[in-house]
């Protein structure tokens, strides 16, 4: 080897001591030793806990006393910390670009150039403890290509689900426009083509939009409902972008799966929702008083904090109504979900709203894990600390079934069995 090359491999191996954590060999063990961990169903904490990693899987959980660890594992100390599924935050858009002063500035924006921001958003999530992201709306298939990289060990990121474009009738609140049922069909075929494991369509107006109102249902009946079979048909789910009563009451009878946001929903919908187990996306961070600081620091234009005012008070109401009907809500935020918001991270802030507009601790909780595994049904693959799951694990230094607030002290992450950040040792995949 030159001795460039020597130089250059003693200087990673010097800024980060620990790298080999982050690519174990295939049969190697990793014990994570003496962290009490916490079940996310019934909320019961089990201290002094041992968990052993093996292939990316968890394959044994018990009390530290009990379990063996084999020579030669890779030992780290969770003593003082609680263990929990990884976050999963199912409204992301990697690309996300708003009106302002900072969308503007990528106006240009090449889809190469777009596919590498989007990565490095995704990396960010991965460190601030997301393991899972359900994206819902990117342009030009750059999700698909990401998506792949991942699944590749290319580059790092959460594990992705995800709608392709989204779909909407023409000027409507999304990018890939189409009209009557075998236009709305055929682009439905083509996202499912390209790899889509959801359908997003926009029903109504948002926020961010310049006309048209957020209460109107400008789909026709035909449109909706035959969008809605030929997905299903492909057993692809359809989420609807939605602020609007009418769009909303149109799209149960049709047999939507899921709203995001869902601002202005009154309490009939919210009940019927209950009643087919329709799934809600809440979104709160982008409408609630704190949004205004994020929205400042992107340049946003005034009529946009307007927007945001106005649509905010509905917007808790309504997740009040939802949380104590017991309607299905599983954590989204519309904002990157690292983010800093509040002090933390967007992810986070969402979950102490949760808990802020009613739901207990472990409620939030279920909703930042096992309630969103549900949702893509993928709980035999991760959302819970079990054997046999994937090892998306999450440490942090307070106990979240007394106040969510303790995610604000994430300092662990593992993905499918990698470290990619170890706050003790001061390891960071950066
Ligand atoms: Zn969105």
């Amino acid at each position: 080897m030159k001795s460039r090359q020597w130089r250059l491999a003693l200087s990673v191996a010097l800024a980060w001591p620990v790298t080999v954590l982050a690519q174990p060999a295939p049969s190697s063990v990793t014990a994570l030793v003496g962290g009490t961990v916490v079940d996310v169903d019934s909320g019961r904490e089990t201290p002094d806990t041992t968990i052993l990693v093996q292939d990316g899987r968890i394959s044994q959980i018990g009390a530290s006393s009990g379990v063996a660890v084999p020579a030669g594992a890779k030992i780290v100390s969770m003593k003082g910390k609680w263990l929990i599924p990884g976050l999963m935050n199912m409204h992301v858009h990697l690309g996300l670009k708003l009106p302002g002063a900072q969308g503007a500035a990528l106006a240009n924006e090449t889809d190469p150039e777009e596919v590498l921001r989007m990565a490095d958003n995704a990396r960010r999530s991965l460190l601030s403890g997301v393991t899972t992201v359900r994206l819902v709306g990117e342009d030009h298939g750059n999700d698909f290509v990401l998506r792949r990289a991942i699944e590749h060990g290319e580059v790092i990121g959460p594990r992705i689900k995800t709608a392709g474009e989204i779909i909407v009738p023409t000027g409507g609140h999304g990018s890939l426009e189409a009209d009557g049922p075998y236009g709305l069909a055929k682009v439905v075929r083509e996202q499912i083509k390209q790899g889509a494991d959801l359908i997003k369509i926009a029903i109504s107006g948002g926020i961010a939009d310049t006309h048209g109102s957020i209460s109107a249902a400008p789909m026709t009946d035909e449109e909706m409902s035959t969008l809605i079979e030929v997905a299903h048909r492909n057993g692809v789910p359809v989420t609807a972008h939605n602020g609007s009563v009418a769009a909303a009451q149109q799209a149960l009878r049709f047999g939507i799966n899921g709203f995001e946001h869902g601002y202005h929903l009154d309490v009939p919908t919210l009940k019927e929702m209950k009643a087919k187990g329709v799934w809600l996306v809440p979104t709160m961070v982008v409408s609630q008083p704190g949004a205004r600081e994020f929205y400042k620091k992107i340049g946003s234009p005034d009529w946009y904090l307007d927007r945001v005012d106005s649509t905010g008070k509905d917007h808790w109401a309504m997740l009040q109504n939802a949380i104590k009907m017991g309607v299905n809500i599983a954590l989204g935020t519309d904002e990157f979900p690292y983010e800093p918001n509040g002090g933390t991270t967007a992810t986070v802030a969402e979950a102490e709203l949760y808990q802020k507009a009613g739901m207990t601790p472990l409620q939030a909780l279920q909703a930042a894990t096992i309630k969103p595994a549900e949702m893509l049904k993928i709980q035999e693959e991760t959302g819970r600390l079990q054997p046999g799951k994937a090892a998306d694990i999450v440490a942090i230094t307070a106990d979240p079934v007394k106040d969510i607030s303790a995610l604000r002290t994430i300092d662990f992450v593992m993905k499918g069995g990698h470290v990619v950040r170890d706050d003790a040792s001061a390891f960071l995949a950066d």
